[in-house]
């Protein structure tokens, strides 16, 4: 399907449904063609990811690559742009619900639509053929692996996390700026972090951190004068707050990751392992590394999504979407599926 063509002061050709992008000058034709060839990967297709596909696919990128394992529910339509009713009754996975409303806003775009689980083994795949990878997951333990292989491959990537009413977002750009392992040496513990299945989280604060990830994301992919903002955003649209936190001084002179290239999440000798156990339709969830989770405290997040007990030695769990019995070393057993990449998936969900 061909738009309608507009023709620029410097002769140019261009689609009318960019008019009002290449008249901002920072972008302009240039930056715009450079935009019409780039190549990204979203990884996570929730509410961050929605938002910052359906700007940059309606901004003419060249190509987009989502990535999601998950199916449309009902209680994604808060906040997650690109999914509708139809979408729910249809059981239809995310990647390809997004695709084809994408398909819809934008032929001009071409959208890839990939339903599979990220981990150390199928990263790579998913990430070699584009200039940018864009952070849509829920969880730190994908972030992570985002960070080895981009450091790996020399891409840059787009940090982005939301909760509650607050969210924050930063670009990593290997030999230029921190990396996440700079910023944040390891990741939260199972269980101290609250999640958006625990604590909830409101639209308008993943439009806002969505609108700024979409916005750098422009600034790297049309190659504009300035590059990317070295900095981090931090949101709060509840309290109002709202800062930016430098964090040039930040990288780390002996990081395992940027500096050592010690690439721990990608070599699988950090994070959870998942392992179904025979005949019983439950996963163990296990860490390779040590773990103490306070289980008083997570119970009382806890009990806003289900049924809770809690004793020294276990706390379990059971509610409409998930039952477990966690550990205090961060084992968890999950009840009621036999697939690991399902328990790990309500793991990130319910624990962290
Ligand atoms: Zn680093």
């Amino acid at each position: 399907m061909a738009d309608t063509a507009s023709s620029s002061a410097d002769g140019s050709e261009q689609p009318l449904r960019y008019s009002r992008q290449t008249l901002f000058k920072p972008i302009g034709q240039d930056g715009q063609r450079s935009l019409m060839t780039a190549r990204a990967v979203l990884i996570g297709c929730g509410g961050l990811g929605t938002i910052v596909a359906d700007i940059l696919v309606r901004a003419g990128i060249g190509f987009l690559r989502i990535v999601d394992r998950d199916f449309v529910d009902e209680s994604n339509l808060q906040r997650q742009v690109l999914f509708d009713s139809d979408d729910v009754a249809g059981n239809l996975p995310k990647a390809e619900a997004a695709r084809r409303k994408l398909e819809r806003i934008n032929p001009l775009s071409e959208v890839e639509a990939c339903v599979r689980d990220v981990d150390s083994t199928s990263i790579r795949a998913v990430v070699e053929d584009v200039d940018l990878i864009l952070d849509g997951t829920d969880n730190f333990e994908t972030r992570y692996l985002i960070n080895d292989i981009a450091i790996q491959l020399q891409k840059p990537w787009i940090y982005a996390a939301v909760v509650g009413s607050y969210g924050m977002t930063t670009t990593i750009v290997p030999g230029e700026t921190p990396c996440l392992r700079c910023l944040y040496e390891k990741p939260p513990a199972p269980g101290t972090v609250p999640t958006c299945d625990t604590a909830g989280v409101l639209a308008a604060i993943v439009h806002i951190i969505a609108a700024h990830e979409a916005t750098q994301a422009l600034r790297l992919l049309c190659r504009v004068s300035g590059g990317v903002r070295k900095e981090m955003i931090y949101s709060d649209v509840w309290s109002g707050e709202h800062k930016r936190i430098q964090t040039m001084d930040s990288r780390v002179t002996d990081c395992a990751a940027c500096v050592k290239l010690q690439f721990d999440y990608l070599n699988a000798e950090r994070g959870s392992m998942a392992t179904s156990l025979c005949g019983r339709n439950a996963v163990q969830v296990s860490w390779k590394e040590d773990h103490v989770v306070d289980l008083e405290r997570l119970a009382e997040t806890l009990r806003a999504s289900g049924q809770v007990s809690v004793n020294p030695y276990l706390l379990k769990f059971s509610g409409p979407d998930a039952a477990f019995t966690l550990f205090p070393d961060g084992r968890a057993i999950m009840e009621g599926t036999s697939d690991p990449k399902i328990a790990r998936e309500r793991y990130a969900r319910f624990v962290g």
